[in-house]
């Protein structure tokens, strides 16, 4: 049985103050919640430790943003694993579309940041999906196959234990477009029968897929309904307790 999971993107947003607030917000309304679901925030890097002071014996786990294969170094502007596991993260945001789109991250680079990262012992949350044009020429599946297959190669079955995927098209991605449905569930189900042929069924069946691309609180429990949705990515909801926490307890009452 796959327990949700609702991550909280916060990106390159807050500051210090709000932050702060922010996960206040979170901690508060998370607890009653969390025998039936996984929460996980990731804020931007400078305030993790102040989050972790505020979300610390809550249940609301920390994540980063994204980190540095190497190893501490001299790495100008890089954010080490060693330094994410030291300001309190389990898990690590890995191949986020902005990082591809933006910063030239290749599904070879993301490789190697997924076994960076899993050698270090974080949960990976690995970023797939497709662009518009991509999906207009019907090629989603096709995208979707070429990222999963580098991104982790040479990912044993028992390291997938420790991996959620999270599927995010990238034309949904802080546009207000939403995938339907049942646009979600095929692609989940696509991601889901990668990962039996890939790994085998019991692996592909414990995997939890996520879905993110404007997830609010009036979508977020007709998305969670689908079979093969395990939870959601959430940037710009993520932002306001508001909507983050109606997104949490939509998950709750899909969780039953
Ligand atoms: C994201 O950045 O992972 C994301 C899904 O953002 P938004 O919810 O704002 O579309």
């Amino acid at each position: 049985m796959r327990r949700y999971l609702i991550a909280g993107n916060w990106k390159m947003n807050t500051n210090l103050a709000s932050a702060t607030a922010l996960a206040k917000g979170v901690a508060a309304a998370a607890p009653k919640k969390l025998a039936k679901v996984d929460v996980m925030v990731a804020p931007p890097a400078p305030y993790l430790l102040a989050v972790r002071d505020v979300v610390k014996g809550t249940g609301v786990d920390l994540g980063g943003q994204n980190a540095s294969e190497q190893a501490p170094g001299a790495f100008t502007g890089e954010v080490a694993l060693d330094m994410l596991l030291d300001t309190g993260c389990s898990s690590v945001i890995l191949g986020h579309s902005e990082r591809r789109t933006l910063y030239g991250e290749t599904d070879a680079i993301v490789n190697k940041k997924v076994h960076a990262a899993l050698a270090k012992g974080l949960q990976v949350v690995l970023c797939v999906g497709e662009l518009l044009e991509e999906r207009k020429a019907e090629k989603t599946n096709q995208v979707l196959d070429t990222q999963m297959s580098g991104s982790l190669a040479g990912v044993t079955s028992e390291q997938l234990a420790h991996v959620v995927v999270a599927y995010e098209p990238v034309w949904a991605i802080g546009t207000g477009l939403t995938a339907s449905p049942e646009q979600a569930q095929a692609a989940h189900a696509h991601l889901r029968n990668w990962l039996t042929a890939r790994y085998n069924a019991s692996s592909a069946a414990a995997t939890r897929i996520l879905y993110g691309g404007s997830v609010k609180p009036d979508n977020a429990r007709e998305l969670l309904s689908q079979p093969d949705v395990d939870g959601a990515l959430v940037g710009g909801a993520a932002l306001k307790p508001e909507l983050f926490v109606p997104i949490i307890e939509a998950a709750v009452a899909v969780a039953g």
